[in-house]
């Protein structure tokens, strides 16, 4: 497909990729496991088992890639997949910097796995260009690792910056931009080398898939490959259903970023307001420490995912989370339903995050609905009769 196109149009599309066999618009899917050989015991289709390759993942790879401007893209089972597979290239004392607001999962597996596998790790408080050059070590370090708006403190990093400063130490810059989405931010254009996805949250945005891609930056090749052939010996492979699934749900990617975009800026400018609350974690506020960089560096908006802090501290943020009518409390986000979370409570032991935390993932209903819905949970958090109120909920 053209690639003066907006991202609009490639994902509503798909890439406006027909069916050769049939001209269906939709793709179709091919849960075939094995392909035929033929006399000669080759793969007719160049393919031969689903854990290698399947032709349901062509589309999505093709449209994810041509969203983040890269030079190639893999799917994964999940995000964790794509992200360890990152790390498990490396070798025993090879070292790592990552910031210490960062998807948990991320850092718990560095805390476990990645011990075992002897990896190094810096974690750094603030990432910017004097603490990550500070935390570099000549020769060991491999990964510089960036989340951006990161979780659940929702900090903005200069992608550029960083990348100037791990290349030039021969560092790889990898980048985990599942909540800004390509919509909002596309890392390799400011010098990132891989970026990562969990596709379970917003590229499929469904709530009903766990997924994840990577895709490399033109010149990275040979680290696609080798997270090729990774895949199929750990075996973390999507299924060809699920493939299908994430493509019908990307469809949609740019009208739901968007909305939820604007939807979180309108609660983040309420809630600021609200004299429950002690802080609201958003880098669309002026007040958001890297507000500028977000303002630069985001295109569109500043994403759907607001964390904010309570007065009343962390009781009074677990009576909210529980006091909640059209917000759900549950784990993951970047779905069409909006949902909120003690963060703390799911992070293992280690997590930074405050305890008077709450993070939301705002969805695709209307704002009136959802700020409604905050501030009458607050109120009844902040008030003294919360005992009653949550027998009667
Ligand atoms: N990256 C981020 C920012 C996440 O929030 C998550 C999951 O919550 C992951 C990666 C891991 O993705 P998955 O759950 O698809 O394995």
């Amino acid at each position: 497909m053209r690639n003066d196109l907006h991202l609009q149009t490639l994902t509503a599309t798909a890439l406006g990729w027909v069916d050769p066999a049939t001209d269906a618009m939709a793709m179709p899917l091919s849960p075939s496991t094995s392909f035929l050989r033929d006399p000669n015991n080759l793969g007719r289709s160049g393919r031969y088992f689903t854990r290698d390759d399947n032709p349901t993942f062509l589309q999505p790879e093709a449209l994810i890639n041509q969203l983040e401007g890269g030079a190639g893209c893999l799917l994964f089972s999940s995000g964790m997949a794509a992200i360890v597979s990152v790390f498990q290239r490396l070798k025993p004392g090879d070292h790592v910097v990552i910031p210490k607001f960062v998807y948990s999962g991320l850092r718990e597996w560095l805390q476990s796995q990645g011990a075992r596998w002897g990896l190094q790790v810096s974690t750094l408080s603030e990432y910017t260009a004097d603490t990550v050059k500070a935390a570099i070590r000549p020769g060991q370090t491999k990964i510089v690792w960036l989340e951006t708006p990161s979780n659940p403190t929702w900090s903005i990093v200069d992608i550029s910056v960083i990348a100037d400063v791990a290349h030039s130490a021969g560092a790889i810059v990898a980048i985990d931009n599942t909540v800004a989405t390509p919509i909002l931010t596309r890392p390799i254009a400011h010098g990132a080398d891989i970026v990562l996805h969990s596709c379970s949250k917003y590229m499929n945005g469904h709530g009903d898939l766990i997924a994840g891609a990577a895709v490399v930056a033109p010149g990275q090749e040979q680290l696609l490959q080798d997270m090729r052939n990774q895949r199929n010996e750990n075996g973390g492979v999507l299924g060809g259903f699920e493939a299908w699934l994430l493509l019908r749900g990307m469809r949609t990617l740019y009208a739901r970023v968007k909305t939820s975009s604007e939807t979180a800026m309108k609660i983040a400018e309420v809630l600021i307001q609200n004299p429950a609350v002690s802080e609201v974690l958003y880098p669309g506020l002026p007040s958001h420490p890297n507000h500028d960089i977000a303002a630069r560096q985001m295109t569109g908006g500043y994403g759907g995912m607001l964390s904010f802090r309570l007065m009343g501290g962390e009781l009074a943020a677990r009576r909210m989370a529980a006091n909640v009518q059209i917000f759900r409390q549950a784990i993951s986000f970047g779905s069409t339903e909006s949902v909120i979370e003690h963060r703390a409570d799911v992070e293992k032991s280690g997590s930074p995050t405050p305890r008077d935390l709450l993070r939301v993932s705002v969805g695709l209903e209307h704002p009136e609905d959802l700020i409604k819905d905050l501030t009458n949970a607050l109120a009844i958090a902040d008030s003294a009769d919360f005992e009653a109120q949550i027998v009667a909920v």
